[in-house]
């Protein structure tokens, strides 16, 4: 039997819906019909060689959510579950593994990356790297509950949370990940302040109900006379670095989550010294963090923004993407 895949040949070429034999049952793996398979940034960085260790040829992709097929009595799971994934398996035995921070498991493999991703009808995945669901999630929800979600979760507890009445800047808040964590900033109870680039995506932003929102490159002076704040929640990288560290309260926090153009940033350290200003780094969600992803889905205080498209429109997906056109996250649907 064949299904169609986002296939990459080899690093630094553009990848290609191509027909691949299904994967065939294995032993420790379960087998999973994809319902929705979301396009991550982190998807073209893979294609264009920015990790060297992917492996080709590669089926892209790591934002998923799927029903099992077949019965695994052995891992507690039965033909038509549906069920959430972390986009990586983990060792479960390191440092790392142990104290529940498998995100950082140096044995770990990204689908998408070291083993065949999400981008096509079926997969197949670890027991370790599934969770299954008592309710109901929208497939949408359900695909960005692990990395976008549970990721902006993990990095806002890294860096000591969010208290009610706490003010949280996002930038780049019409894209996938801005305007989801203007959401989860808003669960937690803070006051929230999108910035954006364009009149157009303002717009847009209204969707996920910020108190403020400021158009424009040059925002940390607008920031100010709110006050300053207390987090950023930076999902940009080099372009706005700066502007969002002077946005920052004396003795506030950023969180960096994006790196668009993987460039180098100016730091000026007084900022971070005379202000005890700290900045935090991310890196993907873990299984506690996936459950709260859970929880405030249950609470009816998130749900998935975005686009859908069509699988085989991969293509034209990744263009909206680049051009900047795409709006919230893009979920791909087999
Ligand atoms: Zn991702
Ligand atoms: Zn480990």
């Amino acid at each position: 039997m064949y299904m169609k895949a986002v296939l990459l040949k080899s690093l630094g070429e553009r990848p290609s819906i191509t027909d691949v034999e299904e994967p065939i049952e294995r032993d420790g793996w379960i087998k999973l019909r994809i319902l929705r398979s979301a396009l991550c940034y982190r998807d073209i960085l893979t294609y264009k060689g920015m990790f060297p260790q992917a492996k080709t040829p590669l089926i892209l992709g790591h934002e998923f959510t799927g029903i099992v097929s077949g019965d695994y009595p052995e891992y507690g799971f039965s033909n038509g579950d549906q069920v959430l994934t972390l986009p990586y398996t983990y060792c479960g035995e390191c440092e790392y593994c142990l104290t529940g921070r498998e995100n950082l498991c140096r044995r770990r493999e990204w689908y998408g990356e070291h083993i065949h991703g999400s981008h096509t009808e079926y997969i197949l995945v670890k027991p370790q790297s599934i969770v299954k669901l008592d309710i109901n999630i929208d497939p949408n929800y359900a695909s960005i509950a692990s990395c976008v979600i549970g990721m902006i979760i993990n990095g806002i507890d890294n860096a000591g949370g969010v208290e009610e009445g706490d003010k949280v800047l996002v930038t780049g808040a019409s894209g996938g990940v801005g305007i989801h964590a203007l959401q989860i900033a808003k669960a937690y109870g803070a006051e929230t302040i999108a910035v954006t680039r364009s009149e157009e995506k303002a717009k847009f932003i209204e969707e996920a109900s910020p108190d403020h929102i400021i158009v424009g490159g040059e925002f940390a002076k607008e920031v100010k006379k709110l006050g300053g704040v207390d987090m950023v929640i930076e999902s940009v990288g080099e372009p706005t670095f700066n502007q969002s560290l002077r946005s920052l309260k004396w003795g506030g926090r950023m969180v960096v989550i994006g790196n668009v153009n993987v460039k180098n940033v100016d730091l000026q350290l007084g900022l971070i010294i005379l202000r005890q200003n700290s900045i935090y780094g991310t890196l993907s969600s873990t299984r506690k963090t996936l459950y709260k992803a859970i929880k405030l889905y249950r609470l009816g205080k998130l749900r998935a923004i975005g686009m859908e498209m069509k699988l085989t429109d991969f293509d034209k997906a990744v263009e909206k993407m680049e051009s900047g056109e795409s709006r919230g996250r893009i979920f791909l649907k087999p």
